[in-house]
């Protein structure tokens, strides 16, 4: 297969072209490199069934020869991001995804959207199953990413039904591991980088909101799974392995051995509480379950930061 993956330089993306080119399948990535980094797919670049074309999904794409797979990973995803980056994050939702799903269909190939457990917003319904339709709040800060991926989902079903579509949507729940960005703003990202400096880690509210942490190892592993087998509905792919935001920045300075202390901060607007996959779609329709705990792949993505000490990369973001 030739596959074509948006984001390809990014956290997600950068190791699904490692998975697609393991099986000896043909990659072209695409970036704009708004959020992701060349180190990302350094080890890529000149090997053989990778290409690479440095472009914005949300104007016109044209990609040259026979694709089977489109995977529309771009857009900012962390929280950070996507704040500082507003209207490129709904145009990428929006726009990149109709372009993406536009140039599949010209292809005949198949098309997969990375979309979020945000599309669930606050929820209500705990741990949040396919069926939930969520609880989101649309004018708020979050909402340029949360719309943006709803209007995905809805564009994606709108080719799938209209057109004959092959499609898969993937709702992806918290991922960590190497090749996250210093300073990103996520949750694990921020306590490992901060832990690692000798900096306060920063808890926001009183860190009793939950999240569910999969290793990228897992996730990828089931995104692929979906794409090769599954079928046209959404499908959560995470990890339903439960902690609080204060559990997590304990288990990250036990790993690092840091003697950093924790200091609160305001949560943000509309921050989510809970946090949860149901995963016994993915389970039965993939046989796909995740398999790495979380101390396991802290102490993997520990290590990988770890590399990155006292150099550029882990400069505090401009304020
Ligand atoms: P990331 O920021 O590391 O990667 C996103 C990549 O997309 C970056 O390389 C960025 O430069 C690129 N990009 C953004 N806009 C673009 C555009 N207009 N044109 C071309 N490239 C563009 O984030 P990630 O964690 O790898 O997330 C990848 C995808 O997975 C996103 O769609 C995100 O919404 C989704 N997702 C991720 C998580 C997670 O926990 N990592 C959770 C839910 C959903
Ligand atoms: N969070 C935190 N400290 C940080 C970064 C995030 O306490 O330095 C909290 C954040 O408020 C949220 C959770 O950690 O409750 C996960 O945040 P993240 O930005 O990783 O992603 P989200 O799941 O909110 O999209």
């Amino acid at each position: 297969m030739r596959v074509l993956i948006t984001g390809a330089a990014g956290f997600l993306g950068s190791h699904l072209a490692d998975r697609f080119l393991r099986d000896g399948h043909a990659v072209v990535g695409l970036d704009n490199f708004v959020t992701g980094h060349a180190d990302n797919i350094a080890h890529l670049i000149g090997r053989k069934g990778f290409e690479f074309i440095r472009h914005n999904i949300s104007t016109y794409t044209f990609v040259a020869g026979p694709l089977d797979g489109v995977l529309h990973f771009a857009s900012p995803a962390s929280p950070v991001d996507y704040l500082e980056h507003p209207i490129p994050t709904l145009k990428v939702g929006a726009l990149g995804t109709h372009n993406a799903l536009g140039l599949a269909k010209a292809k005949g190939a198949r098309f997969f959207l990375a979309s979020t457990s945000e599309v669930y917003g606050d929820p209500l319904v705990h741990p949040q199953t396919e069926r939930y339709w969520g609880n989101v709040n649309p004018i708020g800060p979050r909402g340029v990413y949360d719309e943006a991926k709803r209007f995905a989902e809805a564009m994606t079903m709108a080719y799938h039904r209209y057109h004959g579509m092959d499609t898969r949507i993937v709702r992806i729940f918290n991922t960590y591991g190497p090749r996250m960005r210093p300073r990103d703003g996520r949750v694990v990202s921020n306590f490992i980088v901060q832990a690692l400096c000798g900096e306060p880690l920063t808890v926001y509210g009183d860190g009793s909101q939950t999240r569910s942490f999969c290793f990228v190892e897992d996730e990828i592993e089931g995104i692929f799974r979906l794409f090769m087998g599954g079928d046209s509905e959404p499908t959560n792919v995470g990890n339903p392995d439960e902690y609080t935001v204060r559990q997590l920045a304990e288990v990250v300075i036990e790993v690092t051995g840091s003697r950093s202390a924790i200091e609160y901060r305001p949560l943000p607007e509309d921050d989510p509480k809970v946090r949860r996959p149901d995963i016994t779609r993915a389970r039965t329709m993939l046989g796909w379950e995740p398999r790495v705990p979380l101390r396991d792949g802290v102490v993997r993505t520990v290590e990988y930061f770890r590399a990155l000490v006292g150099t550029d990369r882990m400069r505090p973001r401009a304020a």
